[in-house]
């Protein structure tokens, strides 16, 4: 038996390309997608990294953000819906979207990402604002205001300009907080099902305040997404302990969304 492992091992060696043995390809390090139950058969919830998720549902794939290399997605279905929160290369990041195959993708993004789309991706986007919703492949896609306390012109997420998204889907609605800190907006949120809320300073918000703002508007589960700041990662498990001390009902899922992190 061991020598037979030895020889798998030689071949895979053999025919791996050369830097496979040292570096694991990013879609390699992918951690295990969860399934969540929803009235039309399951929503898969695949982490990629930082603000990136990939849901599949209904035969539907829809990419959040994509962001880190094209690599990162190798092996998944291509996008149907590709939603874009906001200007920053770590959401609206175009040598990630130049890498994939987005042809057959509805580009889903605020007015500001709209017009640094280049032209050839123009055909496909559509324009929705704060407030305005869309429905397609049976799903509804809802836009809802992400921005920085206090408002200022010249805070890094002004309000307007970025979308965080509730997606309503076979009885679910999924919450994408995009960049935002606990806005009323977040707080007055409601049966959300799933959420995914940013924590990272000092663009966002530490993870106090993004314990606040989930016990505010009480998903059932809530993923920490978004989490490294100027100074690393921050502590998600302070974020889970504050969330379950006042809550014990929300189920905070802790995943490795930097996988690829030294
Ligand atoms: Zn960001």
């Amino acid at each position: 038996m061991k020598s037979i492992l030895l020889l798998t091992a030689a071949l895979a060696a053999f025919t791996a390309p050369a830097h496979a043995q040292t570096t694991p390809s990013a879609a390699a390090l992918r951690v295990a997608a969860d399934q969540i139950k929803t009235k039309s058969g399951p929503l898969t919830v695949q982490p990629i990294t930082h603000g990136s998720v990939v849901l599949t549902w209904n035969g539907k794939t829809i990419y959040v953000d994509p962001y880190g290399g094209a690599e990162a997605y190798a092996g998944l279905a291509a996008p149907d819906v590709i939603l874009i929160t906001d200007i920053h290369g770590d959401h609206m990041d175009l040598k990630t979207l130049g890498g994939l195959a987005v042809g057959k993708a509805l580009l889903v993004a605020p007015k500001a990402v709209a017009d640094k789309l280049p032209p050839e991706y123009q055909a496909q986007v559509r324009i929705l604002r704060n407030g305005q919703r869309l429905d397609t492949l049976g799903m509804r896609v809802a836009a809802i205001p992400m921005y920085n306390l206090p408002e200022a012109a010249d805070a890094m997420h002004t309000k307007g300009r970025g979308n965080g998204y509730v997606l309503s889907l076979g009885g679910k609605n999924v919450y994408l907080s995009g960049d935002t800190e606990d806005i009323p907006e977040m707080r007055a949120l409601k049966d959300i099902d799933v959420a995914f809320v940013c924590m990272n300073l000092p663009y966002t918000m530490d993870v106090n305040q993004a314990a606040q703002g989930v016990l505010a508007f009480k998903p059932g589960i809530v993923y920490p997404y978004h989490y490294r700041g100027q100074n690393g990662l921050s502590d998600v498990d302070s974020f889970k302990k504050t969330v379950n001390t006042a809550n014990r009902k929300i189920d905070v899922r802790l995943r490795n969304w930097y996988p690829a992190a030294k």
